[in-house]
């Protein structure tokens, strides 16, 4: 087959994997941030920030099915690097969630030993974000959907940061619902380009020691997926259930 078409092909695959529990179930994509080659922020102890996004990413697909959504990863295999191609595959979609993993700036950073390497880490600043984009054709369903989000984590245990407010260069996003977490931050393309109502989530800050071993437990992870399941069902209208 000429490469290019093996190209395509295995673009199309990668890109569209969308489970549909029942007819009429509302679809809902959930965005791998970031890819093998350009892997995003590197924790306190190594690990890639794509690999913790694909872990999470994976229990919110289960538990948005088992809430009875139909669900559409992307980006999963890592290998999707034109961020407008994520949400050209999720064109379909009814909702977008993006999956990612905090840092911070680099003067809150300090270097320690971990297994003989040295690595960056910051202790300062802890906890969850959510971003929407006045951009988006849907704000209010945006911000509805994740004000319920920031609120769900909330009741969970976990607590909001406060570290992308700061007015320092590099931060300044505005509060859009100070109270549970979420910030305006217009200009990220998958939430701009994205055709429904869509939230990104840095789900913690896996530079900050004791943030990362907690976001590394799979109970912790299912309690933010469970999270992210019951605030669909809420701020999407509950789905039929498989
Ligand atoms: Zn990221």
């Amino acid at each position: 087959m000429p490469l290019s078409r093996t190209i395509l092909i295995t673009a199309f695959a990668l890109a569209v994997c969308i489970i549909r529990p029942s007819h009429g179930a509302i679809l809902v994509a959930v965005d791998v941030g970031h890819t093998l080659e350009h892997p995003g922020a590197t924790s306190a102890r190594g690990e890639t920030e794509f690999g913790f996004n694909r872990e999470l990413a994976g229990k919110i697909q289960e538990a948005l099915s088992a809430a009875g959504f139909a669900t559409q990863l992307i980006g999963e295999h890592g290998m999707m690097n034109a961020l407008k191609a994520r949400t050209d595959a999720a064109a379909q979609a009814g909702f977008f969630l993006s999956v990612h993993h905090d840092s911070m700036q680099p003067h809150y950073l300090s270097e320690w030993k971990f297994e003989g390497k040295t690595l960056a880490y910051g202790d300062r600043f802890s906890g969850f974000s959510l971003f929407v984009s006045r951009k988006n054709a849907h704000l209010a369903a945006s911000l509805k959907c994740a004000s319920v989000l920031g609120n769900r984590l909330i009741q969970a245990g976990f607590k909001p940061s406060r570290h992308h407010a700061e007015p320092i260069p590099g931060e300044n996003r505005p509060f859009a619902d100070e109270a549970n977490g979420v910030h305006y931050y217009d200009d990220l393309v998958v939430l701009k380009t994205a055709r429904q109502p869509a939230v990104l989530m840095e789900a913690g800050i896996i530079l900050n020691r004791d943030d990362e071993l907690t976001l590394r437990k799979p109970a912790t992870q299912e309690k933010i997926a469970k999270a992210v399941a019951g605030a669909l069902a809420v701020c999407l209208g509950k789905p039929p259930h498989p």
